[in-house]
């Protein structure tokens, strides 16, 4: 038997008043709880210092940024258009690491301007070098070995794309003397886990690296902090994982006489269970004695792509539409709005319908998908089936409530097509 989930940060009232205010589907997120994820991975264990970086992917809106911003943490860009959006919200260039798998086409602008750069490739580094010869350089490296949650986000390893291959380091040392680079971070991500034993062992090959490279001064962790969004699943703790690390940190130098600074990149860790997804039932369906009760929700994959992509679980807290309804549980397959076989919510590893247990739901009732703050919103099949972008309200420290992000208009959807004479 699943145990039914709970609401992590509204209260019923709440959620039934944002869904009279704003309409349903809605993001909302939680200002109080993403500033205290802040201060969890600011204390992080380091020895020399510790630069926080956002990965900003996981939620790239302007007003999660400044508020991320105000709290001293710095962004990981993954492309250049992240970059851009970064400088928009305030961060100074200086501030922001582009680690990109596509070579920036407007690298040169950017650099120029005092945004770091991380080579993820040997053709990125070249082309680095090409353009700014004797000029400082961050290199990602693949350390041959990963972590993930799933084989789908396992970001280290020979499976993965990610970084440069750690047997390649004397093509990377070719090209930083071709170009006379200095070479002045060492980067690696592997992927999102909370064993402690992986983040020292990541750790360890990272400092191996940088032991390579006298002009290095910085190694950047990446990301991969393991956040559980069920019941049940374990969530990271910087305390424990980072321990190990300051202590290899603190021998290094004792070893090398370089006191490195480091660098962690959480996107999720700083998101999921800060932001939720408010929803409504819009219908349900059974389908006979051996089949199923399917509970049809106003949102879907356009919202939310993670259960269609990674069969990922979101708990699933049902309101009842009026307060103190007295209501029972049962297994439910939950599914999205989106004419497509792929959009179930609760869906098995590899496809097809998967029950979970929660009160039992009534058309119109409220149900809020909890875990939704990072690789929703921003990853999304946005407009897909023509639904509107959906939008976001922040819970701000007093506790009201502020529209972030309109709901997008039919003419949005359209403006960028071109209507031609087709005669
Ligand atoms: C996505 C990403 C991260 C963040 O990973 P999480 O699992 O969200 O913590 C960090 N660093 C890099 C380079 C990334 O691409």
């Amino acid at each position: 038997m699943q145990s039914i989930e709970n609401l992590k940060f509204l209260t019923p009232e709440e959620a039934r008043k944002i869904a009279a205010t704003y309409g349903t589907p809605i993001f909302i997120y939680n200002r109080k709880g993403i500033e205290s994820s802040c201060d969890s991975v600011l204390s992080f264990p380091n020895a020399f210092g510790i630069t926080v970086r956002f990965a900003m992917k996981a939620n790239p809106g302007r007003t999660i940024l400044e508020i991320l911003r105000k709290k001293g943490i710095h962004i990981d860009a993954s492309s250049e258009h992240e970059v851009k959006r970064a400088l928009l919200a305030g961060f100074k260039p200086s501030d922001i690491l582009l680690t990109s798998q596509q070579l920036a086409k407007s690298l040169k602008e950017l650099v120029s301007q005092g945004v770091q750069f991380n080579a993820c490739s040997l053709r990125q580094l070249e082309e680095y070098g090409k353009a700014f010869p004797g000029g400082e350089v961050s290199v990602r490296f693949n350390p041959g070995l990963g972590s993930g949650a799933t084989k789908k986000t396992d970001v280290g390893g020979n499976t993965s794309s990610f970084g440069i291959w750690h047997e390649e380091i004397g093509k990377v040392k070719e090209i930083l003397s071709q170009y006379k680079l200095k070479l002045v971070r060492v980067h690696t991500h592997i992927g999102s886990g909370s064993d402690p034993e992986v983040w020292k062992a990541v750790a360890h090959y990272t400092l191996e690296i940088a032991s390579q490279f006298p002009d290095c001064r910085t190694v950047n962790l990446g990301g991969g902090f393991k956040v559980g969004r069920m019941q049940g699943e374990k969530t990271t703790d910087p305390q424990v994982i980072g321990k190990p690390v300051k202590e290899l940190f603190e021998n290094y130098a004792k070893d090398k006489g370089v006191q490195l600074k480091m660098e962690i990149e959480p996107g999720s860790y700083l998101m999921v269970n800060n932001g939720a997804i408010l929803t409504q039932v819009d219908d349900i369906v059974t389908t006979g004695k051996d089949g199923f009760t399917f509970v049809k929700l106003d949102m879907g994959m356009d919202v939310n792509t993670r259960p269609a992509l990674y069969a990922a679980k979101h708990p699933l807290v049902v309101v009842p539409q009026k307060e103190g309804a007295k209501i029972g549980t049962g297994d439910f397959v939950y599914v999205g709005h989106c004419c497509e076989s792929g959009d179930l919510i609760t869906q098995e590893e590899g496809g097809g319908p998967q029950l979970r247990t929660t009160h039992t739901p009534e058309i119109g009732d409220l149900v809020v998908m909890e875990g939704t703050g990072a690789y929703c919103s921003s990853m999304s099949t946005k407009n897909y089936n023509s639904y509107p972008e959906t939008p976001e309200v922040l819970i701000d420290s007093d506790g009201s409530v502020k529209l972030i992000r309109q709901k997008q208009n039919l003419e949005q959807i359209l403006q960028n097509e071109v209507l031609v004479a087709l005669g």
